[in-house]
């Protein structure tokens, strides 16, 4: 025994006195222990034996950094499966999250026979979407598409098709209608809270990169399917959309991007849009591979208050303020941004349980591509306005 450890002959004498008083006291204790019954009636998750099964195709960055997080605070969906060109990377995380079935884009029809499988959630670039949609709705599973639905409206329609020919859900993931800060400026807009809603005006886009991956495949027509439009641009259009009860009747754009930007040799870099509503008001907006910072904002502009959202349609951290009314400049909380995730996945899987189309289904993504072709057919013409 050290100096430090040796006890003095009195701490010793009271080191052996405390024990059987501490003892005794832990067996009264004990004996206390009791079972209880379940108070209240909480609102647990699904059993994971009861929540469907999805499988992710395509480990990329959306993939691997919002999509399978966002299954962490599912209640009724699991991932199951999933579907890479990298095995190695399936494989680290099939045995970081307990997901058992690994597939590759070769054996990816094999899913059909695949009972843990209920939905595929396609997370691939955009030229890829329509093919992999439909050989998993004709393997018989739900499918939920990444925005945008598909390179052009023909394919959307064939993806409809599809899902009707093999009675299977399809959503595309426009995962904004699921986002608390949006849900709730959509419940204050429908409650008169900024009385008539007179003009919608948005603005989305980052700048893209020759150097990063993820970025390349945008700039590239057959994997891209379209230029920014088709990869931000649509947030603006799809959650104007989400906030109106009203129809566009017609569309205009321009591009605006550089033409000597080498970045932009087969798509657009950005575009100026607006879409004429029946009601008669306008929303305009704009989307661009050309912005620095990133942009996603939207700002509704009713005749007794406004709602500002920068950001409207992040993944964590949108913001929600309202102005005017005569009241200050108030921001509002409504929950966190990072629950639009899970909220989808469980979303979906609620539908294809209860065989109802999902809140944002295939036929959506069609309005969404019809509207920005017909954006195109318009700046391809110098702005003329078309017709819907
Ligand atoms: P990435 O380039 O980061 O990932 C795409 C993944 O698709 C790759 O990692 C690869 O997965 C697979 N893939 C298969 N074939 C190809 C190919 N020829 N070229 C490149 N990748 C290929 O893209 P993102 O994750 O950013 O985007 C994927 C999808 O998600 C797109 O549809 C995009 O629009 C959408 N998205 C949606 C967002 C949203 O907020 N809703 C945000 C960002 C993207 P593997 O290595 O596993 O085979």
């Amino acid at each position: 025994m050290t100096e430090k450890t040796r006890l003095t002959r009195r701490e010793m004498i009271a080191a052996a006195g405390a024990v059987p008083l501490a003892a005794g006291a832990a067996r009264a204790l004990a004996q206390d222990a009791q079972g209880q019954p379940m108070l209240g009636n909480p609102a647990l998750p699904q059993p994971p034996g009861e929540r469907l099964g999805w499988a992710i195709v395509g480990l990329g960055t959306f993939g691997v950094g919002q999509v399978i997080p966002g299954f962490g605070d599912a209640r009724g969906s699991k991932m199951t499966a999933f579907v890479s060109g990298n095995p190695a990377k399936a494989r680290d995380l099939g045995a970081r999250y307990g997901v058992e079935h690994l597939y590759d884009y070769r054996n990816y029809d094999s899913m059909a026979g695949n009972p843990a499988i209920d939905c595929v959630y396609i997370v691939l670039p955009v030229g890829l979407h329509a093919e992999y949609t439909i050989r998993a709705l004709e393997a018989g599973k739900h499918v939920l598409c990444e925005k945008p639905m598909a390179s052009t409206s023909a394919e959307c329609e064939a993806m409809i098709a599809a899902a009707k020919a093999n009675d299977r859900r399809l959503g595309v993931a426009y995962r904004v209608h699921f986002e608390p800060k949006n849900r709730e400026a959509l419940r204050r807009i429908r409650a008169g809270e900024i009385g008539a809603m007179r003009y919608i005006q948005c603005d989305h886009g980052f700048n893209a990169s020759l150097e990063y991956p993820p970025h390349i495949w945008r700039l590239q027509k057959t994997l891209g399917g379209g230029g920014s439009m088709y990869d931000v641009g649509i947030y603006g259009i799809n959650t104007s959309l989400m906030m109106l009860e009203d129809e566009p009747v017609e569309v205009s754009a321009h591009y605006a991007y550089p033409r000597d930007d080498p970045r932009f040799a087969e798509v657009e870099g950005g575009i100026d849009w607006r879409m004429r509503m029946a009601s008669g008001i306008n929303v305009q907006g704009s989307s661009s591979y050309c912005y620095d910072p990133y942009a996603a904002r939207q700002r509704y502009f009713g005749s007794q208050a406004s709602i500002v959202m920068d950001p409207a349609t992040t993944y964590y951290d949108n913001n929600l303020v309202m102005e005017g009314g005569g009241a200050p400049r108030r921001e509002l909380g409504a929950g966190s941004s990072r629950q639009q995730f899970a909220a989808q996945v469980d979303g979906f899987s609620q539908a294809a349980r209860e065989n109802r189309p999902h809140l944002t289904p295939g036929e959506m993504g069609l309005r969404d591509m019809r509207l920005i072709e017909a954006m195109y057919r318009s700046a391809d013409n110098g702005g003329a306005i078309v017709k819907l």
